[in-house]
């Protein structure tokens, strides 16, 4: 009983708007709570779906289902995969799905995982953050994960704001972009290992060469102490 506006092909925006709401009843399914799926469609349709009928939703709920079970991943018990799921549809939210979600508390939480680290601190940097991150003054190795310290994601998100694409060693552009961003690795000049700290006050956001230069190159210590210099909020530690 799809009228056809509620029918029309959904925005990228819609889409993101349903697999996000999916990802984050899955989350709660899986964490034992219960889901009230009919409660969530209605919320959906008065807001980012606003237009939307009550069947489309569902519908595309069980899109979700479908693209979600062919990558091999879970998905929700209470939504069947659809059959015929087009294939710009099945762009779209496989897109979706890759997207990182909104910023939740746990984006906020240091670790020593370098996969997870990442992943916060790429999500954390869609927005500008107003307020330096104070960081770590005393990051802790952990036993398990060989030897990594743990860290502040907000600390790397901020770093590479500030840098805005450019490399702070050389000052060219990032020499390529990684998920739409500039690629730009964050350096503590003062290493972790010879107690560093994981705060602004101690990290560059580099280019791979001038990164590997502060590791391995003749030069380093001049190189490092020329950071200094150029980057202001830097403190010798
Ligand atoms: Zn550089
Ligand atoms: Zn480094």
């Amino acid at each position: 009983m799809d009228t056809e506006k509620s029918n029309g092909d959904w925005s990228e925006v819609e889409i993101q708007a349903a697999v996000d709401a999916y990802l984050s009843m899955l989350s709660r399914e899986q964490n034992g709570q219960a889901i009230n799926k009919a409660h969530e469609n209605r919320v959906l349709r008065e807001g980012a779906l606003a237009g939307r009928t009550k069947g489309s939703v569902e519908f595309r709920m069980q899109n979700i289902s479908t693209v979600l079970v062919e990558l091999g991943r879970e998905r929700i018990e209470g939504y069947k995969p659809a059959k015929n799921v087009g294939a710009n549809v099945a762009k779209s939210i496989r897109e979706a799905l890759n997207a990182p979600g909104p910023v939740t508390p746990e984006d906020f939480v240091p670790t020593a995982d370098e996969a997870t680290l990442e992943q916060r601190a790429a999500k954390l940097e869609r927005q500008p953050i107003k307020v330096e991150p104070k960081g770590i003054e005393k990051p802790e190795q952990t036993q398990s994960s060989g030897k990594s310290y743990v860290r502040d994601p907000e600390v790397r998100a901020w770093v590479r704001q500030q840098a805005e694409g450019k490399c702070e060693g050389c000052g060219k552009p990032a020499p390529f972009e990684k998920s739409g961003r500039p690629f730009l690795e964050v350096h503590h000049v003062k290493h972790l290992a010879q107690e560093g700290s994981d705060r602004p006050s101690n990290a560059v956001a580099l280019c791979p060469n001038c990164h590997r230069r502060c590791h391995h190159s003749s030069d380093r210590e001049e190189f490092t102490a020329s950071l200094y210099t150029k980057v202001k909020r830097l403190k010798p530690e």
